[in-house]
């Protein structure tokens, strides 16, 4: 499966009023949840490898953002590519290192 094969498909399951806001905020709780199981297991003193609940809020992550982009009109793939060629232009340049949006 590819970036666009998922995001057809998650199309699919994507039932919630028309508009950014409602993925924008679910995208955000579930980088969230994501971020409170490595809390826990840091907690706990347990292991993060191959750790499935994690990968299942990065699913949750993954479904929200291909499902944002679409609303913004970009296919995941577009934003993948956009993403690698962004970093490559930095790391040409020397500056993957650094603060800033328009590096
Ligand atoms: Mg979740």
């Amino acid at each position: 499966m590819d970036f666009d094969d998922y995001q057809i498909e998650a199309r699919t399951t994507a039932i919630y009023p028309i508009g950014v806001i409602y993925p924008t905020l679910g995208l955000c709780g579930e980088a969230g949840e994501v971020a409170e199981k490595i809390k826990k297991i840091i907690r706990d003193g347990g292991e993060f490898a191959h750790n499935t609940l994690i990968a299942q809020e990065l699913g949750d992550v993954l479904w929200y953002l291909a499902n944002l982009a679409a609303d913004l009109g970009f296919s995941l793939d577009e934003i993948a590519h956009m993403n690698l060629d962004k970093l490559s232009s930095r790391k040409i340049r020397d500056k993957l290192h650094g603060g800033g949006d328009d590096r």
